[in-house]
């Protein structure tokens, strides 16, 4: 495993809600860390069939034009009910015919599967938000770092914090949506607590065990 021995790095991504958890998450590590967005990179195109190839292939374009080690997140919901959907394909569900990116419709449109596959009861809708992190040095490197959250669909859609899909995911053991928590809630990790909640906090804390930590 490779360390990280610079505390200047690219956040991977184009998406304002994982910039902003990104940032959160690193803040207390001392990173200086522009995003792909800010630096006016290309958003690559995520031709993987995997979380892990999308990550990858997000992390090497920004570190590639960056001469930077770049930090990427691939990440989506996967739904039991429904095969596995939308998972790597959970940003393409919420894409409008004009490029934009519409997340009520794309949560409508996860409840009329969910319907039409019968899975009315909170026991058939059982659900997890996968994150997979990758750290790509400019050599081409790469370190992968995985996590994942199990909770249930729930309608209607619950909370106005958060992002994307978090109105309509409520973690296993919680009573609230990502979308009624605070940062803070939904990270459910700090450095140096024995566990964290969401999915990208889980897979950063592994970032940090591996790459950060002596
Ligand atoms: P991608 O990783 O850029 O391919 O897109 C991931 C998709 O999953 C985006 O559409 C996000 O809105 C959704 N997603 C990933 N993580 C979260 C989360 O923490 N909350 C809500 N939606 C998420």
């Amino acid at each position: 495993m490779r360390k990280l021995d610079t505390k200047t790095i690219v956040v991977a991504s184009h998406n304002a809600g994982k910039i902003r958890e990104i940032q959160d998450l690193i803040g207390p590590f001392g990173f200086t860390a522009k995003s792909a967005a800010e630096l006016n990179f290309i958003e690559p195109d995520e031709t993987g069939t995997t979380f892990e190839e999308n990550a990858k292939i997000k992390a090497l374009a920004s570190s590639q034009a960056s001469g930077l080690p770049a930090l990427s997140d691939d990440s989506g919901l996967v739904i039991d009910a429904l095969g596995g959907d939308p998972g790597v394909y959970t940003a393409n569900w919420a894409e409008t015919a004009d490029g934009t990116r519409d997340f009520a419709m794309a949560m409508q449109k996860v409840e009329t599967a969910l319907e039409k596959a019968g899975a009315t009861s909170p026991e058939s809708r059982t659900a997890r938000f996968v994150s997979v992190l990758c750290l790509a040095w400019p050599d081409g490197h790469t370190e992968l770092f995985r996590g994942d959250v199990e909770g249930t669909v729930v309608w209607p859609p619950r909370g106005t914090q958060g992002f994307g899909y978090d109105p309509v995911f409520k973690p296993e053991g919680y009573e609230t949506t990502f979308g009624e928590m605070s940062a803070e809630e939904k990270h459910g990790w700090k450095p140096g607590d024995p566990e964290a909640l969401s999915h990208r906090a889980r897979a950063f804390k592994i970032f940090v065990e591996t790459c950060l930590e002596a």
